[in-house]
């Protein structure tokens, strides 16, 4: 609920302040002053009862100045220029309704908090001169670099190029007023003192109105003991007359001119900027945490340009330190903005006199208090305990801020900010590192960019000598090429410090050099060759050879072996194309589970009627090695079970050799022979059998050493059969049997 208690008197503080404010920037755009304060007015009044915002103040604002002095001089006539501010505010009006506001949502928190702190600087540097009677510059100007029009005329003797923030300080330490200064300081002192012993007491009075009545008050003291250093002239408020009316009309005939659309297009962009960014930064320092719609406010804001325009006002946004005088004085809500608007009417109508006798020093006063709650070094404290990312962008903003000005200042904060959002985005999660001892492994994250290339880069640098890496990209779903191209550099470097890289699960890239890559292409190729010269070898010697093998007898072998014996089951019997049947895996087990030898097996037994099944062993098995091995090798670990419960069952046997290898090799020959025992465990197999006799089953170890094949006949003792738990009976010998009891 609106508090009028509180809400006039801040609006009465707010006006005091923004009569100067809005005086100084028309000058300092080379606007007719009068054309300022319209502006307050109907920022005050119009945008303040359009507005949704509750704390913002509107009026000419500071970061226009450039752009309406520039407007006015291209121009040639201010007039002309209000025609380009009716288009401004027509453009905002459809900046509103196609909701462009909620792109206010992107200024990053630190850019905001950087530009409080930049204008609470540039307020307590800016009005410091103000404070002790140096009032060269005009009330308002935030620009680092002063231009002519910002100055005030007749200080004789005072340098009108090179004068920017801190030369003007300097300078002003050099042009004490006595008067003013003792005002300034005294108005200063009052705004602490009353916030810190009587505020609370009477929470309806804004200092900033006891340090203003105090500040004239001292001053027509001045005049009656001390009229020599008495404050006068340019030092206090100076109202013009209302002598040549205060309404101007725009000069419609200007829409001829291209440059006339330029400007408002420039005008309407800056000025919405400006708007957004200040509610949004009132929004966050409202205690009531109340949230103006952007949307809104830029109609508000739109509607507000478009009557400047049309009766003569300077183009107006809402402006960040009326808004902030305005929540110091205790404003509670949109009453006082309007209400101040109706009071700057009320000074030029009928309080100009009054109000001329006010001392711009303790109006300086007012603005060095708020400036400095703005610039307080706790944000500077709170920002760096939330890190760089953030603390960074805070001052990078703020500095730019303040020595350029408000948009180039949220432009380069804003570029610095999103380089720290993006790479805290990815920087965090683009990687994990894992240690086991000399082995490293380094997961890539879904989105590896180009902000992890240093980090990565950086880690594959450190890496000790001789360690073991494995670059796991199986879960990126994107690689940046520079991160890329520092693994490949990597990769060509490792060996220098012995370091064994496994490149995994990225696809254009594997952990071989080029000149690899070219030799594996180079050996499938030749494959391909051998392939078609064998071929035409065959065709010549023996013109029949493909026929034959290609319409020839069925196989008359199942050869099972296993997957990493070096030479192929034909090779090692010169076989015939055509007469083996092969089926290899590792370690050639016979595993009733195995669905593809089990369907191979019936397939052979049933359809082809093979009279003979080979199990064939190799010494020096990677598979038989794995078994004997106490390591782990994932899934393969489950594939070899079964040889060590060969070992298990055969102990005692195996006890009794010595030596390493006979004892591997024995290993084999036992895990061959249990191979046999499977099979003939298969129901396919004993019908066979029982029916036809056949298969014959044969043990075989193969030598790589000597190329020969041992037949492990003599140990295969077919004649014990299998136990009768494993035995199945033939459906016709069931049948056989039941018809002889009957
Ligand atoms: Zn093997």
């Amino acid at each position: 609920m609106p508090d009028l208690k509180k809400d006039i008197p801040a609006s009465i503080a707010v006006a005091l302040v923004a009569i100067p404010l809005c005086l100084g920037i028309a000058h300092a755009s080379g606007a007719p002053l009068l054309s300022g304060l319209m502006g307050g007015i109907i920022g005050g009044a119009v945008v303040g009862l359009l507005s949704h915002s509750q704390l913002s103040v509107s009026g000419p604002a500071a970061g226009l100045t450039t752009v309406v002095l520039g407007g006015i001089a291209t121009l040639k006539s201010f007039p002309a220029f209000l025609t380009s501010v009716v288009l401004a505010g027509i453009l905002q009006l459809i900046f509103g309704k196609l909701r462009v506001g909620g792109l206010s949502r992107l200024f990053p928190s630190p850019v905001i908090k950087g530009m409080l702190g930049a204008i609470g600087l540039i307020l307590i540097m800016k009005q410091s001169p103000h404070l002790v009677g140096y009032d060269f510059e005009e009330m308002g100007v935030q620009e680092f670099a002063d231009k002519a029009q910002d100055l005030e005329d007749d200080y004789p003797g005072a340098p009108r190029t090179g004068i920017n923030t801190v030369t003007l300080l300097a300078l002003a330490f050099t042009h004490l007023d006595p008067g003013a200064m003792v005002i300034g300081l005294l108005s200063l002192a009052t705004l602490y003192l009353w916030e810190w012993k009587v505020q609370k007491r009477l929470p309806t009075v804004p200092g900033s109105l006891v340090a203003v009545a105090l500040g004239v008050g001292l001053n027509q003291l001045l005049a009656v003991f001390k009229p020599e250093i008495q404050v006068t002239g340019k030092h206090l408020v100076q109202i013009p007359e209302l002598s040549g009316g205060l309404i101007t009309f725009p000069d419609w005939s200007a829409l001829a001119n291209p440059q006339v659309y330029i400007l408002a297009v420039t005008i309407a962009i800056i000025a919405s900027v400006e708007t957004l960014l200040c509610v949004e930064a009132l929004d966050r320092l409202d205690p009531e945490h109340r949230f103006t719609p952007p949307n809104r406010e830029l109609i508000a804001q739109g509607t507000g340009n478009l009557l400047c325009g049309l009766i003569g006002g300077i183009p107006i946004t809402s402006v960040i330190v009326r808004g902030s005088v305005n929540l110091s004085a205790g404003a509670t809500s949109k009453i006082s903005s309007i209400s101040h608007g109706i009071l700057i009417l009320l000074s030029l109508l009928v309080m100009r006199g009054g109000l001329n006798q006010i001392p711009l020093a303790t109006l300086a006063a007012v603005l060095v208090h708020v400036g400095i709650k703005m610039a307080h070094p706790s944000t500077l404290r709170r920002m760096m305990g939330r890190g760089w990312s953030q603390v960074i962008p805070y001052v990078v903003t703020a500095l730019s801020i303040l020595f350029s000005d408000l948009l180039i200042g949220i432009m380069v904060g804003t570029v610095v900010s999103a380089v720290f959002i993006l790479r805290n985005l990815h920087v965090a999660q683009g990687l994990t590192v894992n240690r086991k001892g000399s082995l490293i492994q380094i997961e890539l994250h879904q989105e590896v960019t180009f902000f992890h290339k240093v980090r990565l880069g950086s880690l594959l640098e450190s890496l000790p000598a001789d360690s073991t890496v494995e670059i796991d990209g199986s879960k990126a779903l994107s690689i940046d090429h520079d991160v890329l191209d520092v693994i490949e550099v990597f990769c060509q470097r490792a060996p220098q410090k012995n370091i064994k890289v496994i490149v995994g699960g990225i696809a254009t890239m594997s952990s071989f050099s080029e000149k690899q890559k070219a030799e594996m292409q180079a050996e499938y190729d030749q494959l391909l060759a051998n392939n078609r010269a064998w071929a035409e070898d065959c065709q010549q010697k023996d013109p029949d050879f493909f026929y034959r093998t290609s319409h020839g007898p069925k196989p008359h072998f199942l050869f099972i072996g296993c997957s990493d014996c070096g030479v192929s089951a034909d090779i090692i019997t010169a076989a015939e194309p055509g007469k083996l049947l092969v089926h290899r895996n590792i370690g050639n087990m016979v595993s009733l589970h195995d669905m593809n030898l089990m369907s191979v097996l019936q397939y052979t037994i049933d359809h082809l009627v093979v009279p003979h099944i080979i199990v064939c062993g190799h010494y020096n098995c990677g598979g038989i090695r794995a078994a004997l091995s106490t390591d782990s090798f994932g899934l393969i670990d489950n594939w070899v079970h079964p040889v060590k419960s060969v070992i298990q069952e055969n102990q005692t046997e195996l006890a009794q050799i010595l030596d390493q290898t006979q004892r591997e090799r024995r290993i084999i020959e036992l895990h061959v022979l249990q191979q046999i025992g499977h099979l003939l465990k298969t129901p396919v197999v004993q019908n066979s059998i029982q029916k036809l006799g056949i298969p014959r089953v044969h043990a075989w170890v193969y030598d790589e050493g000597t190329g020969k094949i041992t037949d492990l006949k003599s140990q295969l003792h077919l004649s014990e059969g299998v136990h009768p738990a494993f035995g199945f009976q033939h459906p016709a010998q069931k049948n056989a049997e039941i018809s002889s009891t009957v």
